[in-house]
């Protein structure tokens, strides 16, 4: 028989019942999750729901005000950052601009003093070949794009191989396509030398790319953990829902099979329904429009709504409608959407109700 690793591991970070309060502010409240080992898990949520401070604990920049962490099932309290057995990865990098690539990579174990100069070298020379920079050891961070710092930072924070890596936005400085490269590396890096990392990010799509496994934040709160999967076709709440891309919600009473909203009749609900005052969650591209003619089949869940208008994106069309309520509604279709409807004409709009997802708040 194979047991699960992560049933047998001790977990690289153990929060139980976290909290941070500063003065009246709540910063942080309650978190309890457990950060497996060798993977990428991201903080995800809007500024001022306290990744940051939830972050700041794990490498004891701050205590908590209530719970316990711990460390490679060590207790971490009372451990001053310099002792834990981890390492930090800013936004500004941090570099020192009068050193060489070399340098700035060798920093830290030239400090520990724990390593010949003949093992720094090739430390150095593995951390740069990690990061694809092989033979810019003399260069000086002057002569180097942004990109090529951001991976000077990242071999520098892993040469002496912690257990643990913490980001902090490690990609917030770069322009949107270096971004978007930076982010597939950075997996790739991290696969490669198997060290946990854990990143801090207010941006959905970097954490849903990077992520074995994401925690969103908000208010102070972790509302939901999972995968990305998980958090973009099952979210736990109307806030992730909205926080983790597009979603038409309907508010009504569920009777467990169909939910009712004032102004609007009924619509199927998935197999899954509870009872009670609920909201729908659907997302765009799961909903279909159509002139209603033929009608979509009846297993669909399916709306009147009034066309207002189209958006062109490229790979992608976005109809923007009103429902009977006035309620906005947004479908979306892979490349041209279906032809001979215009702005200000009647549709429906229609879905597999068992793509759609109830939600209690
Ligand atoms: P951002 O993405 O803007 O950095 P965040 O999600 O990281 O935000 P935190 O920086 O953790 O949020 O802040 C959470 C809350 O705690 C905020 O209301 C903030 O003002 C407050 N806070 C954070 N640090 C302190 C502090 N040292 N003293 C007082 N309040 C603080």
């Amino acid at each position: 028989m194979t047991v699960s690793p992560t049933q047998t591991t001790v977990p690289a970070v153990r929060l139980s019942g976290v909290g941070k309060s500063f003065g009246s502010t709540h910063a942080v409240r309650d978190v309890t999750l457990d950060i497996r080992p060798n993977e990428f898990f991201s903080i995800l949520g809007p500024s001022g729901c306290g990744k940051t401070t939830l972050m700041r604990m794990i490498t004891g920049f701050e205590e908590p005000t209530e719970g316990a962490i711990e460390l490679g099932g060590v207790p971490a309290g009372g451990v001053p950052a310099h002792k834990r057995d981890l390492n930090m990865l800013f936004q500004s990098y941090a570099l020192f601009p009068h050193l060489s690539v070399h340098d700035n990579v060798a920093f830290e174990l030239k400090v520990r003093k724990s390593h010949p100069k003949q093992a720094i070298a090739e430390a150095v020379r593995d951390a740069l070949a990690l990061v694809r920079l092989e033979g810019y050891g003399d260069r000086a961070i002057s002569q180097l794009s942004g990109g090529q710092r951001q991976r000077v930072a990242i071999a520098r924070a892993l040469i002496g191989r912690p257990s643990l890596l913490l980001l902090d936005e490690p990609l917030g400085a770069l322009d949107k396509k270096l971004r978007a490269e930076m982010q597939l590396e950075l997996k790739k890096i991290q696969r490669e030398v198997g060290v946990t990392f854990v990143t801090v990010t207010h941006d959905q799509e970097e954490a849903l790319t990077m992520s074995d496994r994401i925690a969103v934040m908000h208010d102070g709160r972790v509302v939901q953990v999972g995968t990305p999967e998980d958090i973009y076709e099952r979210p736990a709440t109307r806030f992730v829902a909205e926080f983790i891309g597009t979603s038409n919600f309907l508010t009504g009473k569920s009777d467990g099979a169909v939910l009712t909203v004032d102004g609007l009749g009924t619509v199927p609900l998935p197999a899954d329904a509870f009872t009670g005052e609920a909201h729908l969650a659907v997302r765009p591209e799961h909903v279909r429009i159509s002139s209603g003619d033929p009608a979509p089949p009846p297993e669909r869940a399916s709306l009147p709504a009034t066309l207002q208008s189209v958006v062109y994106l490229g790979s992608a069309t976005r109809y923007h409608l009103a429902l009977a309520d006035g309620g906005p509604f947004i479908a979306e279709t892979h490349g041209t959407g279906p032809a001979g409807l215009t702005a200000g004409g009647p549709v429906l709009a229609h879905w597999d109700p068992q793509a759609s997802r109830l939600l209690a708040e």
